[in-house]
């Protein structure tokens, strides 16, 4: 495409943006577990007003528009307050969760290299469990990445594991409250207490949990402690972008105290233009996020909040139940939150996400890693709890159905050795390509019944299924000329 050489009328525009969301998945009716958090139309609506209201001020000076720097100093107090932490507990509003860990981590970094002048190779403990972002931060901010285990049926990170892999040059170790796959929440104070015995910073992941873990533990859920109330804790992160049912684009990064903090900021004398003071990796930046959280939360209450826990929790117990008793079946762990991951000893959970998609349910395959064998992983958002009837019932005929047919998709073992095999002598990537040709990945595409491709990556070496991964996406966003 070019940009249009006459512009397109408003009303053409408008139906252009429109109908380009042909193929998107409907999430309103609520069959969606994943992605959008969303609890009816006037939180919708309230975020939405004040995201408009504020789409064009500008983030980068927090002098000019006075109100954006009021607004972010309330939620991060809301927050603290909401995560047990006392006046001297400082913090950001962030784009989302993973800009939330990016900084947590290079605010460790750079702490330890004020503190510890011989360090050599920063590290950081991530149990395996620990999301995505963890590595992504290592990837970008040169720090090492060190795995620790977690318990192969609870999913729990294992604190001793932590204890003989923190080395001096361990800058940060990670907790998780809840974790994404599982919805575990780590051993917290078992993790603080040695990362603060050694003088380490200790993160705790709260990007799903920390906001709506409080309202479930109120209602009597089983949760250990996991926020700054526990000694040792030195930073957190929180999406209000997910349970805090705010528009995308919001979360929050909150520090022990300022003494940790000033490694996030960033500040530029050095070049001719403006002087530049940034509290995030964003420089330039809507104030819209930020304005519609603060509506958001101002709107719900603690009261709606409440009320939408326990929606969640009671939707939650029945879906665990619901899965367990179905034979063939089996959830991982003890969630804790309102997400599940489970799997099947005897029937190909690939095929059974392809089953349910094509009943209306979306779902999310999680591939096998480490100790966490192929699995369905639901995040129940309130527009779900409606569906857990439903959804359980098409699950137990999913299930009859992928029996019938043999148990579903077996796993390409030869094929996915020959593949690894040809990846690794695939300099040129011709190979590659060809390969995703063959699956008909290109201009923008993807493949629609995903069970082939899953049972494929799933045999794959962790490695090869991370180069493979890279094309695709490379693959994916490529436009098209036309
Ligand atoms: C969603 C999530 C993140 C990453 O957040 P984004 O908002 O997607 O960037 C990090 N940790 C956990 C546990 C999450 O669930």
């Amino acid at each position: 495409m070019r940009i249009p050489s006459t512009g397109l009328t408003k009303a053409e525009v408008a139906h252009a943006v429109e109908s380009a969301r042909k193929d998107d998945w409907p999430w309103r009716e609520g069959k969606l577990f994943a992605y959008t958090f969303e609890a009816g139309a006037d939180i919708e609506e309230v975020g939405k007003h004040a995201f408009m209201a504020y789409l064009t001020e500008n983030g980068l000076d927090p002098t000019t528009f006075p109100s954006l720097r009021a607004f972010e100093n309330d939620l991060v107090d809301m927050s603290r307050r909401h995560l047990g932490g006392d006046e001297a507990v400082v913090g950001n509003f962030t784009s989302g969760g993973t800009e939330s860990i990016m900084l947590a981590v290079k605010t460790a970094r750079d702490y330890a290299r004020a503190h510890r002048p011989g360090l050599q190779r920063p590290k950081m403990l991530v149990p395996v469990t620990a999301h995505a972002a963890f590595h992504k931060a290592a990837h970008y901010l040169g720090v090492e990445l060190v795995l620790t285990a977690v318990d192969p049926n609870t999913f729990l990170a294992d604190v001793n594991d932590m204890r003989a892999k923190l080395d001096d040059d361990v800058v940060l170790v990670v907790a998780s409250a809840c974790s994404y796959a599982h919805g575990v929440v780590d051993p917290v104070p078992e993790i603080a207490a040695l990362a603060q015995e050694r003088g380490v910073l200790c993160h705790v992941d709260g990007c799903m949990g920390a906001f709506l873990l409080p309202f479930f533990r109120r209602l009597g859920a089983d949760v250990p402690d996991f926020d700054f109330r526990v000694p040792g804790v030195t930073s957190m992160s929180m999406d209000l972008h997910k349970y805090g049912l705010c528009p995308k684009g919001a979360s929050v990064v909150l520090y022990r105290d300022e003494s940790i903090r000033k490694f996030q900021l960033f500040a530029c004398s050095e070049w001719t233009g403006y002087t530049m003071i940034n509290t995030t990796i964003q420089s330039s930046k809507s104030g819209g996020p930020l304005a519609a959280a603060w509506a958001v939360l101002q709107f719900v209450g603690d009261d709606g909040y409440m009320r939408i826990a326990k929606d969640l929790y009671d939707a939650h117990k029945a879906l665990v139940a619901g899965i367990n008793a179905i034979p063939g079946l089996r959830v991982m762990g003890t969630p804790q939150m309102s997400l599940v991951g489970f799997t099947s000893d005897e029937l190909s959970v690939f095929s059974l996400c392809d089953a349910l998609k094509a009943k209306g349910f979306a779902v999310q395959a999680q591939l096998a890693s480490g100790p966490s064998k192929e699995n369905i992983h639901m995040t129940i958002n309130p527009g779900n709890t409606r569906w857990v009837g439903p959804f359980l019932e098409a699950l137990r005929e999913c299930v009859a159905h992928v029996r019938a047919a043999g148990g579903g998709v077996k796993p390409p073992r030869d094929l996915a050795s020959q593949l690894a095999a040809m990846i690794a002598s695939d300099a040129s990537g011709e190979g590659l390509g060809r390969l995703m040709d063959g699956l008909g990945v290109g201009g923008g595409t993807a493949p629609r019944d995903m069970a082939d491709v899953n049972a494929l990556l799933n045999e794959l070496p962790l490695d090869v299924r991370g180069q493979l991964l890279v094309a695709f996406v490379g693959r994916m966003f490529t436009p098209v000329p036309g």
